[in-house]
């Protein structure tokens, strides 16, 4: 399954306006119906392996500006700014992840993946301020290898793919909402787990938790959401 690291189309990555557009098939890590995107093609590679996963012909914008005869070259920013939602149902019978941490609870999310819902929402908003396809595109939860896959993995080839495209991160703001359980006991700990994960001073990742006053599905202990913005800096 090991891929040869040469294999690994580096970004930056042009567009191209003639490509073919394509559905796939996949729903992501977090159940939701992927959109079209223009033509993709993704290998990736076992969590064990230490060869990255390769995103091939993908639609990033970032960095355009150094391919030659790019028929769009993007700007170079200085800085770009992302934004990731997640929302996962809650169910008895699943373990509650939040941030690569167990968290003891009466239930927990329902997903291909480990459903962690605070790590995939980190990885959608830095894939997103890359100007790249969401985490549902990238891991479609048809593929069985990401069947019950740790989330960290999602969260590794999206630092990988920040740095391979000449970004660091700047700052992370997140905000988890949950009626219960209480999250100040697991704060910290999931706080230490995202900063090893971004390879970040705790300094720059914070970390927010509200309840939803009770109301709706958050508020009725049937579903946990996470709002995440990142900046990242041009390295
Ligand atoms: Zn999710």
């Amino acid at each position: 399954m090991a891929m040869a690291s040469s294999l690994s189309v580096p970004l930056p990555i042009k567009t191209s306006p003639k490509q073919p557009t394509v559905q796939l098939p996949g729903v992501g890590p977090c159940g939701a119906r992927s959109l079209q995107l223009p033509s993709m093609k993704f290998t990736a590679r076992p969590s064990s392996s230490p060869v990255p996963l390769v995103v091939a012909a993908a639609t990033s914008m970032v960095g355009a500006e150094t391919q030659s005869g790019a028929a769009n070259p993007a700007k170079v920013l200085p800085l770009r700014i992302g934004h990731g939602f997640d929302l996962h149902r809650l169910e008895p019978g699943y373990p509650l992840i939040i941030g690569g941490i167990n968290i003891p609870h009466d239930r927990g999310c329902e997903a291909h993946s480990d459903g962690d819902v605070l790590l995939h929402c980190v990885v959608d908003a830095i894939l997103g301020a890359l100007g790249l396809p969401d985490i549902g595109q990238i891991f479609p939860d048809t593929d069985p290898k990401w069947k019950g896959a740790a989330s960290s993995v999602f969260m590794e080839e999206a630092v990988r793919l920040m740095h391979e495209a000449g970004y660091e991160l700047g700052n992370l703001d997140a905000t988890l909402i949950l009626q219960r359980p209480k999250l100040s006991p697991h704060k910290e700990a999931i706080r230490a787990n995202l900063c090893k994960l971004l390879g970040a001073d705790p300094s720059v990742v914070n970390l927010k938790a509200k309840t939803h006053e009770k109301v709706d599905s958050l508020g009725e202990n049937r579903s946990i959401a996470a709002h995440t913005v990142v900046l990242l800096f041009r390295k």
